[in-house]
Order: C-alpha cells, then structure tokens, then sequence
C-alpha cells in the first residue's frame, strides 16, 4: 500500500472536503489497522485519538460526520459555539495518517487532510488553543518552539572535537538541518551530536546554519496555524535555495516530512532522513562498526517517516547491520505502526493523552518484541515515549537510531 504522496501536501479549505464527508459510509475500517493483515484481534485498533477518548466523535468517522455537519447549507449544527468537548475532538488528531493510509485506497477518500482543515477552519473562528499560543508566538519570535533564543541553537555543538562548517559563509554540497528538537532538548541533542559525528566518521564533508537555522514550521502546520506556516515557510525557501546545496540531510522526521511534502517542488535540493543516508553508507562501505552493542531492540515507525514517506526498511536495514542487536517486531509496525500519540500539537495539548499512547506503545515493545530498547527516528516520538518509559520501572530505554550507529562506531 503506497499512498503516501496525497498526504499532506495540499490542505485545501474545509469546505472543500464537503464531497467526502459525504461520501463516507462511516465504515470505520479507518480507525483500525489494515483488515487484511489483521492478526491479533487485540492489537487491531489504530486511531490514537479514538483509542483514547472512546467516543465516536474522536475516530475518523464521527470527525467526518462533523464535517458534514459543518460544511452543510445552511450548517446542521451552530457553527459559532461549539462545544469544548467539539473542540477537543478536532484537536486530538495527531495527524497520524493511519485513517488515510486505509481509506484513500479503498474509497479514495482523504480524512486526514480533512481533519487538518478542520483545525484550520477551528482556528480561524475559535483561535488557536490557548496551549498553542506560546508555541506560535516562540515561532515568529525566536524561529523556534521552544522560547528559546537563536544565539543557543548550536550549543551543542561545543561537545564535538571538530568543526562544523557554517553553510551561510561557505559553500556545501551538504546541509545537515537538526531541527528544532535536536538543537534545543538536552535529551534530543544527543541525536544531533551522533549525527554530525556519524556523518564526520563516514568523511562526509558538510556543514550547517548553526544561529541562522529556522524552525522548518511543521509544528504550525501540525497544529492547524496553516496560513502562519504558509507565510513563514516562504522566508525558509528564499533562505536555503540560496545556498546552494545539492542534499539537506535531517535526523527528525517531523522536518523531513515537512521539507519533502509541505515544501515539495520549491526547493532546489534532495531531502533525505538520515536513516536513507546511513543505508546508503553501510552498502558503500563508509562505516564501519567495532563496537558490539549486545542489546535487544525494537523499532518504533514514526508517523512522519512511515507512513507519510515509506521509509520502512532503511532504518530496519540499519539495525540489522549493527554488530550485537537482536532485533524483534513489535505488532503494528510499518504502514500499520501505532501513532506515539505526541503529533498534531497533541503533546503540547493533551499532555496526559499523548503520555497514555506512548505507555501502550512500550508496553506492545514489552509483551511482542521482549525489547530492552525502543529506537526511533523522530525526536516527537522519542520525546513521548522517553517520557513514558521514565514513568515505568521495567527498565525500558527509547533511543534514536543515530544514537546506537555511533556507539557501534567506536
Ligand atoms: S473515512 Fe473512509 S474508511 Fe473511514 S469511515 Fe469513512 S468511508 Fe470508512
Ligand atoms: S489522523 Fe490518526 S489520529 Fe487523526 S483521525 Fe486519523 S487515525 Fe485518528
């Protein structure tokens, strides 16, 4: 199943999904995981948002019957006050895909976008969630979520033993972009430092922006600011055609998909995730492992890497060739893998929610894949599930997959 291309490239207005709010039957394959690969009915489940709330008006279905609702002439329902319970349920979506993966092949139908328009209609008449507004206002004001100013972006840089070059000054054929999360979380700048020392061990020769990084605006996106994001995005274009560069290489997913997608057919230069960059290296035979690592591991499939690029075997195959790895599935893996619960703003605002997704996603690493570590390619989703796995006393470690390739390396 390959449909990753119709997600979210276009979000069109609301009204503009009108058609398919009616024409779904309200079937509710969309919530599940693929029917056809179903095999164990308790891990069949796969709409975060609904797992949660258990109610319908949070699965897919019950979203497109509110659009429906919505978008009719005149409205079925008072459009100008709407319950916060209403609210809540155009707000839980993560984004994650999974409805769209199942409904676009079989009905051509594409509710995840919808949903996202939602949260823009719900925005431009109800605002932004009063969660959101620090993240938004952080954006514009320092290019980043995180209130946090632009002359800290690469301190973590001064933990590396070379130098990076700065791509605003000198010219580069590679950019490795961090991203938001990497620069700014102390858990999440340990991927960036694997990353740049990764790539500095293979002799690749690249550089970075350093204090002159802007956020790529998938936060905005995400969380339904799409007009913001479409304005901000367009001072990231001018900025980095400007450079160039032949290839951006990121470690977050959010970025990558957001770059390859959001930005797609702008940019002057390849996007690749690390992870196909890695792959590329080991078949080349630019890396070379010494170090066994003598763990058992799991892989978490990021919404943004997965489902929305079809990134399935490269981080896989990685892991395969790390030296001492016993890897194991978990049950929902690939175009099937279960959401992190952090997308889609949900983090920011359904902190507890976000918390209970990722707590089932470990305990599915526990119980199918016996995995001592859960890797990832996402800082969102290791974000979240770090957070969770602190909160248990099983023992259970969420690393990047970066993290594990450079201890390999030594
Ligand atoms: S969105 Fe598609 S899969 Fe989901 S309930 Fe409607 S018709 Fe069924
Ligand atoms: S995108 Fe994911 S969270 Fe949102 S409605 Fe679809 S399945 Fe549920």
């Amino acid at each position: 199943m390959d449909y990753n291309a119709k997600l979210a490239r276009n979000v069109k207005p609301l009204m503009e999904y009108r058609n398919d709010a009616w024409k779904c039957v309200r079937c509710g394959l969309c919530r599940m995981v693929d029917a056809q690969t179903i095999v164990d009915q308790e891990y069949v489940d796969n709409c975060p948002a609904g797992i949660l709330n258990k109610f319908e008006l949070f699965y897919p279905a019950g979203r497109q019957e509110l659009i429906r609702c919505l978008t009719a002439e005149p409205p079925e329902i008072d459009i100008d006050d709407l319950s916060d319970e209403t609210l809540n349920a155009i707000f839980t979506c993560t984004g994650c895909g999974n409805c769209q993966l199942i409904c676009n092949e079989m009905k051509g139908l594409e509710p995840t976008n919808a949903f996202q328009a939602l949260k823009a209609w719900a925005i431009e008449r109800y605002g932004l969630k009063k969660e959101h507004h620090n993240l938004i206002q952080s954006i514009l004001n320092y290019d980043n979520p995180w209130m946090a100013p632009r002359s800290t972006r690469s301190r973590w840089t001064r933990k590396l033993d070379f130098n990076i070059k700065d791509a605003s000054k000198e010219k580069v054929d590679i950019l490795y972009f961090p991203g938001c999360n990497a620069s700014y979380v102390p858990e999440i700048n340990l991927t960036a430092l694997a990353t740049a020392k990764v790539l500095h061990s293979a002799g690749i020769d690249f550089g970075m922006l350093g204090q002159k990084e802007r956020c790529c605006g998938s936060t905005a996106f995400r969380i339904g600011a799409v007009e913001m994001f479409e304005a901000y995005k367009e001072e990231n274009i001018k900025q980095l055609n400007s450079l160039g560069i032949k290839t951006m290489v990121t470690a977050c997913a959010g970025c990558h998909s957001t770059f390859s997608h959001n930005y797609a057919g702008r940019l002057d230069f390849e996007v690749v995730h690390v992870v196909e960059y890695l792959e590329r290296m080991i078949a080349d035979g630019q890396i070379e492992f010494k170090n066994d690592l003598n763990l058992k591991v799991t892989y978490h499939d990021p919404c943004h890497i997965g489902r929305y690029s079809s990134i399935y075997d490269a981080p896989r195959k990685v892991l395969e060739a790390l030296p001492g790895v016993q890897f194991k599935e978990m049950k929902r893996i690939r175009e099937n893998s279960l959401c992190c619960g952090s997308g889609g703003g949900v983090k920011t605002a359904y902190g507890d929610m976000a918390l209970t997704m990722a707590g089932q996603r470990l305990d599915e690493a526990r119980d199918f894949a016996d995995a001592d570590v859960v890797v990832s390619c996402c800082p969102f989703c290791e974000i979240n599930l770090g957070e969770a796995a602190k909160a248990r006393d099983d023992g259970m470690k969420v690393l990047d997959l970066l993290e594990l390739v450079d201890d390999a390396m030594r």
